[in-house]
């Protein structure tokens, strides 16, 4: 599972193409949240600090393949330029002979931002010629992008066959070493927190971590598909009908593979969904009429209990629509017990990481992983591609 490390690189002097995720929110032609612009940082000064030309690519949003002028990384440049306290140079094209030049003009330890990359279809369709011309810009490769890894495009994964040796920068070293240990002895008792809204959206995760996990919690929405699967009364909560033979499936399943599945016990439900709808707390059953939007008092202290008795956790989806206050509790607890926990914890998904953002308990995780799709593939055991590209070390 080792990748090759950028500090295994020679690269003074050198033009390095690194291939990073600054795929931020815009407003008002400016950077709304840096957090993946700061994410790269590490590898950008390492590779300034050993005297390397670099050069980055990244894509913002969904252009479909032709220049959108409000999805410009230029701003990014910007900001990326406060935040090096150096400056930054930007080219308003990915390829061809501006980008050339701008690259040549670097000196070492200087930084060049080339134009969204997903300007040209090529890019989404990994073109070996396009690929190519992005190659002709540098020496070395460098790709830190993990949000994009599960994606075969020219700049994540086209382009890597190009250079005699494809290294992964720190955040995807990072990525690899924490979610790798879920795959390859992981610690024990394992414990999976699953929640969000759709089984669907996770039916390969839950199956993927029902092999290696020794119990799998279960919350949010997902927990009334499971519920109805069993047969008990889940009022009007969200039910995902076409994937309740599947859980039947997974319930059955797991006993027999010497593993648990836990589900609510009782729940917080309201009879409409509104901001500032009240929550009353029910036992198993949901009655008539009511909906489950949380995971109850007694179930969030069970699960809580798993969590800080288990020396790994992964947690992916929040535990109920923790965006209105009435129904946060779950989530919060689960997020407070991770904090808690003694265990190597792990949390993806983007709903998942901006809750315990929203609890302030960021710090005290030790892992949050920056690529939510990529992610969910990696703990699936699929293969992504952006990192089979690199060359192994
Ligand atoms: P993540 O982004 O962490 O992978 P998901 O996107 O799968 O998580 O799910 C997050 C969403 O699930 C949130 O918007 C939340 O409101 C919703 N959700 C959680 N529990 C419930 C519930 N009981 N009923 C309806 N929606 C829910
Ligand atoms: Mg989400």
């Amino acid at each position: 599972m080792g990748k090759l490390s950028v500090e295994a690189l020679d690269v003074a002097k050198k033009t390095v193409l690194l291939r990073v995720d600054f795929n931020v929110p815009l407003e008002n032609g400016a950077v709304a949240d840096d957090t993946r612009i700061r994410a790269a940082l590490p590898t950008i000064q390492y590779l300034t600090q050993a005297k390397a030309k670099v050069v980055l690519v990244s894509h913002l949003g969904r252009p479909k393949g032709s220049p959108k002028p409000e999805l410009t990384l230029r701003p990014v440049a910007e900001r990326l330029a406060e935040l090096l306290e150096a400056p930054v140079a930007f080219c308003s094209q990915t390829v061809g002979q501006e980008a050339v030049e701008h690259a040549g003009k670097l000196p070492p330890g200087g930084v060049l931002l080339l134009e969204n990359v997903r300007f040209y279809p090529e890019e989404e369709k990994n073109d070996p010629e396009f690929a190519a011309s992005l190659a002709r810009l540098a020496e070395c490769f460098v790709s830190d992008a993990f949000g994009t890894v599960h994606r075969a495009h020219a700049s994540t994964t086209g382009v890597a066959a190009h250079f005699p040796q494809a290294a992964c920068g720190f955040l995807i070293a990072r990525e690899l070493e924490f979610l790798g240990q879920t795959l390859s002895r992981p610690k024990r008792p394992f414990v999976a927190v699953l929640g969000g809204a759709k089984v669907s959206d996770k039916i390969g995760v839950i199956q993927a971590l029902l092999k290696r996990a020794d119990t799998l919690l279960i919350g949010g929405a997902m927990a009334y598909t499971f519920l109805k699967a069993q047969g008990n009364p889940i009022g009007d909560s969200l039910l995902d009908a076409e994937h309740i033979d599947l859980a039947k499936t997974l319930l059955a399943d797991a006993p027999r593979m010497g593993k648990s599945i836990l589900m609510p016990i009782d729940h917080r439900v309201a009879s409409e969904i509104s901001p500032d709808a009240s929550a009353e707390v029910c036992g198993r059953d949901i009655p008539d009429g009511k909906i489950g939007l949380d995971i109850g008092p007694k179930t969030a202290l069970s699960y809580a209990q798993s969590i800080k008795r288990a020396k790994l956790i992964v947690w992916n989806g929040p535990m109920g629509m923790f965006e209105l206050p009435a129904f946060e509790e779950g989530t919060m607890t689960v997020a407070e017990a991770m904090a808690e926990s003694g265990g190597t914890t792990i949390i993806g998904g983007g709903d998942s990481v901006a809750a315990v953002n929203k609890a302030g308990l960021a710090d005290r995780i030790s892992h949050i992983s920056t690529g939510g799709g990529a992610s969910l593939k990696f703990l699936e055991g699929q293969k992504l591609p952006g990192i089979e590209a690199l060359t192994d070390a």
